[in-house]
């Protein structure tokens, strides 16, 4: 099946005895029950069931089937938010002492969460090159993990999943990978190799900018060496499925960061347009980014833009469908131009965050870095003059006239 027909069909569970064609929303805290018989089997996963939403919810798990199917995972937990998503699917394995792997220029909310980590003893390194003898050299016999933005925001570097998965698992690591400016229309990093995918579904899934959320989708397929992972011995019986069982009994629930039952169902509205939101958005940022790249005195990143079969055009063709994403990024030489120019714009909104279907424009320096030293802004792509650029489902000839005209105004 196709993308947009799978996005509204696969995972889906009707629910028994209602012609409900989505899922009601169970917006309740706990769940009341006959008899005490019953609550006891449920706790003891005797019997199927729900007893308290931080726990399990029927709206949140009509989600996080969806969004498993999606991605060809094997199960799916979903979090209040995209930075949620990542602090638990770490800290679902790793203990004090150990060390990961994570690609440079990552988001700015991970480096800060990354800062956080250094107290519970878990160190990070970086690696703005990904290659295997790059990686080779930093790996010492503590990293236990390597974790990657599939396209990078806002630096919009694309990681080459295969080579990536490849060293990952010649070293028995686990790779995990932040897809959310991917999402799963462009790309399935389960299919090359990836073992555990990350989302912040606030951003495309949802789409509309409607709710904070996010989702942990597990392989299911990593072959977890409980010696190495001991925060994952006790789950050991599940053998590959150690990693989802922890998440759920254990470190999700007891970190508590679990999604409301309402936002779980706007997600699902989301995740029903996913497919046509994306093919439009992508083909407007590269038309748009085309369009702007013509004017003199503008730096436009686009991945799609490199030279004809340059590294990073040719995994968008191998990798992401022959999309290049829905984020630009354009320079304009001085911060007060950026500046003009934001101010200028009369389609685009003024906002932080991406994926909505309204174009949405902001001066990442001293906003979304502001607790970012200078050296991760840059290793981002961020400097002070720097448009970031998430583009919406508009009518591309409309948001070419827009920020051209605004261009023309400031340089
Ligand atoms: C927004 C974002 C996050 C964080 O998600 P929240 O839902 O805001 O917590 C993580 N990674 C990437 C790439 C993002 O764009």
């Amino acid at each position: 099946m196709g993308f947009v027909t799978d996005s509204l069909h696969k995972g889906v569970r009707h629910e028994k005895n209602s012609d409900a064609t989505l899922p009601p929303i169970c917006q309740v805290s706990a769940f009341g029950f006959q008899d005490m018989e019953t609550l006891e089997d449920v706790f003891n996963g005797k019997a199927a069931g729900f007893a308290y939403t931080r726990i399990g919810n029927p709206t949140v798990a009509a989600f996080e089937q969806r969004i498993s199917a999606l991605e060809h995972g094997f199960g799916a937990v979903a979090t209040s938010s995209g930075m949620a998503a990542i602090s638990q699917a770490l800290l679902n394995f790793l203990s004090t002492g150990d060390e990961i792997i994570a690609s440079g220029g990552l988001y700015g909310g991970t480096i800060q969460l990354f800062t956080l980590f250094r107290q519970l003893g878990i160190t990070v390194h970086y690696a703005n090159d990904l290659s295997s003898s790059v990686l080779e050299k930093i790996l010492t016999p503590n990293v236990k993990a390597v974790f990657a933005e599939v396209i990078s925001n806002p630096a919009l570097k694309i990681t080459d999943l295969k080579s990536l998965a490849d060293f990952c698992h010649s070293h028995s690591l686990p790779l995990l990978v932040d897809s959310t400016t991917a999402t799963p229309f462009l790309v399935n990093p389960i299919d090359f190799g990836a073992d555990i995918v990350i989302h912040s579904s606030s951003k495309y899934i949802n789409g509309t900018s409607n709710s904070i959320s996010g989702v942990i989708i597990d392989s299911g397929k990593f072959d977890w060496d409980f010696d190495r992972y001991p925060a994952l011995k006790a789950y050991s019986k599940f053998k590959k499925m150690a990693y989802l069982m922890r998440l759920r009994k254990d470190s999700w629930a007891s970190l508590g960061g679990c999604l409301s039952p309402f936002n779980a169902y706007m997600n699902i509205i989301g995740l029903e347009t996913l497919g046509l939101r994306m093919e439009r958005i992508c083909n407007n940022a590269h038309k748009l980014a085309l369009a702007l790249s013509k004017i003199p005195g503008t730096n436009v990143n686009y991945p799609l833009l490199g030279i004809e079969n340059d590294e990073q055009n040719s995994l968008c063709k191998t990798q992401l469908k022959g999309f290049g994403g829905g984020i630009l990024t354009l320079r304009t030489g001085s911060r007060e131009k950026t500046f003009k120019t934001i101010n200028s714009l009369k389609l685009a909104t003024v906002a932080s965050n991406i994926g909505d279907v309204r174009t949405l424009v902001i001066a990442p320096a001293k906003t979304l870095y502001l607790h970012n030293t200078e050296e991760e802004m840059h290793a981002a792509g961020v400097y002070e003059d720097t448009i970031r650029v998430s583009v919406g489902i508009e009518d591309a000839e409309d948001l070419i006239e827009d920020f051209t005209q605004a261009l023309k105004s400031a340089l």
